[in-house]
């Protein structure tokens, strides 16, 4: 998935991240629950005597193993695929937790497992800090997780809570650090999210940044070149045409000279908004091109229709001038349009030579005038 198929709105990119970490990070825990179990099972005082429970356990967390490996994540980042797997998962985590909390209990009431009651109680602690760390992304679920971890061992001990009062302390003390631990973890897994966020979000202003003229706040030249050989190569897969125009300011050079820089650059953002006017379908890709020079890529469009929106622009243009300070100027363009035909074909270097070529001719015959392309040859 590259950057461009992340998902944009804010909550839709954690809740994708989510879903991937948890992935990520629960995928692989079940087999801890499973070779815990072969040693607490193993090292019992008789193996053999408890056969059916054994191999009963040995199915249950092995059946777990594999559905927690088999759950893969959706494919799109649909909002309510993502929350079903994500609640399939956090099922999936709870009943493994659940199923070695009975485990710890069972070890604690029969007398055979009385020799593995250790390896029972180290697992626990293992597999709970670990849980209370890498199970950060949702809080209550990570929570729930780590309760039913230790109920079922309490519930067995509590009913002679007298004689085992020091390792109920230890437990609720040892207990309420895991859970404070899981809170931390998840407020900072809650802080990274934000920063790769904002990082996301950075990166994508700079980009837009990059592609957009700062004057005229019209797409630059790094924008057209981009776009044009991609508009060029979709209007050659739909076989629709796709025009271009050119448009340069006539003597703009007089302006800057008489007026001052100030006011020509006020007159280039006043063309530009011009352009935003005639050009309005959202298709149209308005560009600076460099100076003067500007640029329109009109997908899906015959060369008369850009014939005359274009001659419409240069004649409105041409009555109305331009007005900075209370002053007004004549102002007049001079335009070049073409299209590519993609039962013809060519590139896109043709094209913009053949429109370029008839901007020149435009000057070359008196400026204030749109000439069109020749055909390609
Ligand atoms: P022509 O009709 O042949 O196109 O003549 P022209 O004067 O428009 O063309 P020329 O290439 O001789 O001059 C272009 C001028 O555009 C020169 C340059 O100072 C001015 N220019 C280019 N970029 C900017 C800009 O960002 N702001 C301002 N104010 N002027 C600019
Ligand atoms: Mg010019
Ligand atoms: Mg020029």
């Amino acid at each position: 998935m590259t950057d461009a198929d992340l998902p944009r709105a804010p909550n839709a990119f954690r809740l994708w991240r989510e879903a991937q970490h948890t992935q990520s990070r629960t995928r692989l825990g079940g087999i801890y629950y499973l070779l815990a179990w072969l040693l607490v099972w193993g090292f019992s005082a008789a193996p053999g005597a408890h056969l059916l429970l054994g191999l009963g356990t040995t199915a249950f967390f092995s059946l777990i193993l594999i559905l927690r490996w088999l759950h893969r994540l959706p494919a799109g980042h649909a909002e309510s695929d993502l929350r079903r797997w994500l609640d399939l998962q956090a099922w999936l985590v709870c009943g493994n937790a659940l199923g070695w909390g009975l485990v710890q209990a069972w070890t604690l009431q029969t007398i055979d497992f009385a020799p593995s009651q250790s390896i029972a109680a180290i697992s626990t602690i293992a597999i709970s800090a670990a849980m209370a760390f890498t199970f950060s992304m949702d809080r209550s679920r990570g929570a729930l997780a780590i309760l039913l971890l230790y109920l079922p061992g309490l519930a067995v001990l509590l009913p002679d809570a007298a004689a085992h009062l020091g390792e109920l302390a230890t437990l609720a003390l040892y207990l309420s650090y895991l859970l404070l631990a899981q809170s931390r973890s998840h407020r900072e897994y809650c802080n990274t999210l934000d920063l790769e966020l904002q990082l996301l979000e950075q990166r994508e202003r700079m980009e837009a940044l990059g592609h957009t003229d700062g004057l005229t706040q019209l797409g630059n030249r790094h924008r057209f070149n981009s776009l044009f050989p991609a508009l060029l190569a979709n209007a050659l897969r739909h076989g629709s045409p796709l025009s271009l125009v050119l448009l340069d300011i006539d003597f703009f050079k007089k302006v800057n000279d008489e007026y001052g820089h100030a006011v020509g650059d006020e007159c280039l953002r006043a063309f530009a908004e011009r352009m935003c006017r005639a050009f309005r379908r959202d298709s149209d890709a308005l560009l600076r091109l460099g100076g003067e020079e500007f640029g329109v890529l009109m997908p899906d469009t015959p060369l008369e229709q850009a014939r005359q929106l274009a001659e419409s622009f240069r004649a409105e243009l041409a009555a109305s001038g331009f007005s900075c300070q209370q002053q007004w100027m004549p102002l007049t363009a001079s335009l070049g349009v073409g299209t590519y035909d993609p039962l013809r074909g060519g590139s896109a270097e043709a094209l913009y030579k053949r429109v370029d070529d008839a901007l020149y001719r435009a000057k070359e015959a008196g400026r204030d005038r749109l000439v069109l392309a020749q055909p390609e040859g």
